[in-house]
């Protein structure tokens, strides 16, 4: 399999990866997986500790996934919905809408994240101008924001390192500071910060809303940002304040949907309904590449007409709606009902929790922040001055191959260290993934194990 890796090597650009660094130090190549576990080419197994970049719920392989998606070929594997329906498509529309916050009664698909966020964004500022208000067409995005990487959603985004580059190609939208942002999580009363945060969206509602078409938002957690929380009420809050000065909400629960955070979808913790929800990631089970932009009757309603009165959303990709992703998505929710995959996730979500204390109580360890079976862990080089590591040091990347050679794969952002297991995870599987992240911390920032070799890692 020697030549596998070369081909790699050879042929591919991987994303998010400096392939200076790629190409220089040996790779692996997954050529298999098991429940939870991914097989090298070698035969090494590794726990999937970041469900294959936040997309896996039920472990991979799963049967009810498997045999859904072959009984689908069976019949055909993509036709178009530009002018035609398919009945998969159709049944997950139905079952969407009615596991999603009441009021969101339309599904438009689409194939990714960045779609669905692309979408919405689009939806939004047309409808506007179906309404009459054609002034409407900024946007309020938050610091240190991620919805994806089209221009679209790059111009709503807030990470410098990714972001920042393209400012010349992208729309500039209203910033507001993140009830995460660092300076609030230094402080002693996160949540009176997070107050301070509200106060200066209504400031910039007050005076500038009738230039926006809409506020797009990560609910409760930031993740790309490095998992950063939001207090308890802010969302709630920024529902509230939207609606008081007619600002759509466009709530991004491509990370945190389907189970993520403890309830099926985020905004279910703070009784939220969104003008338009967009979902990804999890939807298929992880199997898939399928994206679905949910949204109310009366932003639907606003887009009807004659033909020729041009009030079409021109927008659609070719593989929108494709049948096999939609019937691994109907699948997947299957086993949410039958398995009652969220009423299972409390023992899990508190032996996390558990094992959190203790690695809390490590040396190099800075913040530690969960929510659900979203979890992450600042390392830090001074915690009491709040010091962090040399950039160069590149103690997250250090800390997560740590950890591949005890056998989890889990993968950084900077120095935080990020844990986002399968929905599957058993309790004991999860305390044995805990172990060896408490293990590699040690052995990286205690035993003086930091590799010179690294370079950080973005994402
Ligand atoms: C991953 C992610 C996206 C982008 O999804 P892709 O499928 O990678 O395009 C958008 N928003 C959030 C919150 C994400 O975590």
């Amino acid at each position: 399999m020697q030549d596998i890796e070369a081909k790699d090597k050879q042929y591919v650009w991987h994303p998010f990866t400096q392939m200076q660094e790629w190409e220089a130090k040996p790779q692996k190549t997954i050529a298999a997986a098991n429940g939870i576990k991914l097989i090298d080419t070698e035969g090494n197994e590794f726990y999937d500790g970041v469900s294959s970049l936040w997309v896996n719920i039920h472990g991979h392989r799963k049967a009810a996934i498997d045999e859904a998606i072959i009984e689908q070929l069976g019949k055909v594997a993509h036709t178009t919905m530009l002018g035609l329906a398919n009945i998969p498509a159709t049944e997950l529309a139905e079952q969407l809408v009615e596991i999603t916050p009441a009021g969101l009664n339309k599904v438009f698909y689409s194939d990714d994240g960045s779609t669905a966020v692309e979408v919405a964004l689009k939806m939004a500022f047309q409808y506007w101008q179906h309404k009459g208000k054609p002034g409407k067409q900024k946007f309020i995005s938050l610091e240190q924001a991620y919805h994806g990487d089209t221009v679209g959603t790059v111009s709503v985004g807030g990470i410098d390192l990714f972001h920042r580059i393209f400012k010349p190609l992208l729309f500039t939208p209203v910033q507001i500071p993140a009830p995460s942002c660092y300076h609030c999580r230094l402080a002693s009363d996160p949540a009176s910060c997070g107050m301070l945060c509200v106060n200066k969206l209504e400031q910039v509602l007050a005076a500038h809303h009738e230039e926006i078409a809409g506020l797009v938002i990560e609910p409760l957690v930031q993740a790309a940002a490095g998992m950063l929380m939001s207090p308890p009420g802010y969302l709630a809050k920024v529902r509230e304040l939207t609606r008081k000065y007619d600002v759509l909400m466009l709530v991004d629960e491509v990370a945190t949907g389907f189970g993520r955070t403890g309830e099926m979808f985020a905004c279910e913790h703070e009784n939220v309904t969104p003008d338009m929800m967009m979902l990804s990631k999890g939807i298929t089970g992880g199997y898939l590449a399928l994206a679905a932009t949910l949204t109310t009757d009366e932003i639907y309603q606003a887009f009807l007409g004659g033909y020729a009165e041009k009030k079409t959303l021109y927008h659609g990709h070719s593989y929108t709606g494709n049948p096999l992703a939609c019937a691994a998505a109907l699948a997947n929710l299957k086993i949410f009902r039958e398995e009652q995959v969220i009423a299972g996730l409390a023992p899990k979500i508190a032996v996390v929790a558990q094992k959190l204390a203790e690695i809390r109580e490590l040396t190099h360890v800075g913040e530690v922040r969960q929510r659900g079976l979203i979890i992450g862990i600042e390392l830090m080089l001074d915690r009491i001055k709040k010091i962090p590591y040399p950039w160069e040091q590149a103690a997250g990347a250090g800390v997560c191959l740590q950890a591949r050679k005890l056998g989890l794969i889990i993968r950084p952002i900077g120095d935080v260290v990020v844990f986002m297991p399968p929905l599957a995870s058993t309790v004991g599987e999860l305390g044995e993934m805990m172990d060896i992240i408490a293990r590699a911390i040690k052995e990286i920032t205690e035993g003086g194990h930091v590799d010179n070799d690294l370079q950080p890692t973005d994402l």
